[in-house]
């Protein structure tokens, strides 16, 4: 099978290789905001945008006759290129979202792009791009020698089973990362170690994730006390950052500490879902998770911190790669199965829960079972009932009313084989 992967590695360059770097990412910035006014400047006369390729002839024939751009060759042609390319992408994205055929949120019109207020960030899609033990090599810019070992991706581009595609260099914190895109051939078995086994994933606010196996053995992911500690200092670094008076040096020193924390926050995040999602997918063909409705969650500002922290989206994104790779499958219950409210003993539903009700009660048989593991176990159960109650592609579901049952709520629109997955390309960090 064969998947689009990314590989990012930390950068440790030289002070020259740091200035080209930025000059590079300058170089991005100005070839975008320049495509903007000629596209601003075209529409206003044309009502129409340039394309990427129309910009990048337009680029070629102004760049060599404006003496204002004498400076164009210091950096690779791909750059501007690859800017060009993604305002062509925005100017898209932003017509879909306003005609309606764009999932999520709208999209504004795009911005120009201002220095240190916009991330740092340059393309490579052709020249040579590789890695060797504890560098890598990027076209115009040599060879950069990077913070951690590329072994995972050395090995697979030695023995032929890995392709790059691109090379992102972007900067967070102060720190460059490269990230490739490479085309990756997986050995995905036909089918998974473990046949039938399966397991309920409650994501979860408190843990990080609550999930029950076909055994009935309860498995639990905290996040790790190095993340609750690092979540402290970062309030405690954000309050420090506010209350320092805007425009100071003093400011701006808290707000490069509290990036900087910030970015070792999230790596630490990712680290642990990673560790957790590869396991479950390992180990079980089949995992049932609950559909959130993360933008809704999101908006619920009490909760807000929390959810974003433990990532739940990207848990689940995780989860739809991993177990493809393992030859297993993800399903994902309905929007509207109510995993949390459902007794996982009798079935029987309790009119409301609120979510600082830890343990749940159940009126109709009397179990007592702490609330994360209780919805866990519905989504084993849901498992265990057959695929047509479960609800495939999540995006689609129609809003049952309150008193349906899953099974009732979309009729033989997933068939077995079907069920589970997505088709979305995985992009693994
Ligand atoms: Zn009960």
């Amino acid at each position: 099978m064969q998947v689009t992967q990314a590989f990012r590695f930390a950068l440790d360059p030289t002070p020259a290789q740091e200035r080209a770097l930025a000059s590079h990412a300058g170089a991005a910035r100005f070839a975008w905001n320049w495509g903007l006014v000629a596209c601003q400047d075209r529409y206003a006369a044309e009502r129409m945008w340039y394309s990427g390729a129309e910009l990048h002839k337009l680029w070629n024939a102004v760049k060599k006759t404006e003496p204002a751009l004498a400076w164009w060759g210091e950096n690779s042609k791909c750059v501007y290129q690859e800017a060009f390319r993604d305002l062509d992408r925005a100017l898209r994205e932003f017509v879909k979202s306003r005609k309606g055929a764009r999932k999520g949120r709208r999209l504004g019109f795009p911005k120009f792009k201002r220095r240190g207020r916009c991330r740092d960030s340059f393309r490579f899609s052709t020249g040579v791009m590789r890695c060797a033990g504890r560098t890598v090599t990027l076209p115009r810019l040599g060879t950069i020698a990077t913070h951690e070992p590329t072994r995972k991706l050395t090995r697979r581009l030695e023995n032929g089973t890995a392709r790059i595609l691109s090379a992102t260099i972007s900067r967070t914190a102060q720190r460059w990362h490269v990230s490739f895109t490479v085309e990756v051939d997986r050995a995905v078995p036909a089918r998974h170690a473990r046949p039938r086994s399966a397991v309920g994933v409650d994501l979860g606010v408190k843990t990080l994730l609550t999930a029950m196996d076909d055994h009935g053995t309860v498995i639990e992911v905290a996040g790790p006390k190095a993340l609750s500690a690092g979540l402290r200092k970062l309030r405690r670094l954000g309050k420090a950052h506010s209350r320092k008076q805007r425009g100071s040096a003093n400011r701006a020193k808290a707000a490069a500490r509290l990036a900087r924390h910030h970015a070792r926050v999230a790596d630490l995040r990712a680290e642990v879902l990673h560790k957790a999602t590869s396991a479950l997918a390992a180990r079980f063909e089949t995992v049932v998770v609950e559909d959130l409705n993360v933008t809704g969650m999101l908006a619920n500002r009490r909760l807000a911190r929390a959810v974003a922290d433990q990532g739940f989206y990207a848990t689940r994104r995780m989860l739809e790669y991993k177990t493809r790779w393992n030859g297993g499958r993800l399903m994902v219950a309905g929007r509207w199965y109510p995993s949390s409210k459902t007794c996982s003993g009798c079935g029987s539903r309790k009119p409301s829960l609120s979510l600082a009700e830890r343990t749940f009660r159940c009126d109709g048989c009397g179990l007592v079972l702490d609330r994360d593991v209780n919805a866990a176990r519905n989504l084993l159960n849901l498992a265990a009932s057959g695929a047509e109650r479960i609800n495939a592609c999540g995006g689609d579901v129609r809003p049952g009313s309150a008193g349906r049952s899953p099974v009732k709520q979309e009729p033989g629109t997933a068939p077995a084989g079907q069920t589970g997955t997505a088709a979305a390309q995985a992009a693994a960090a």
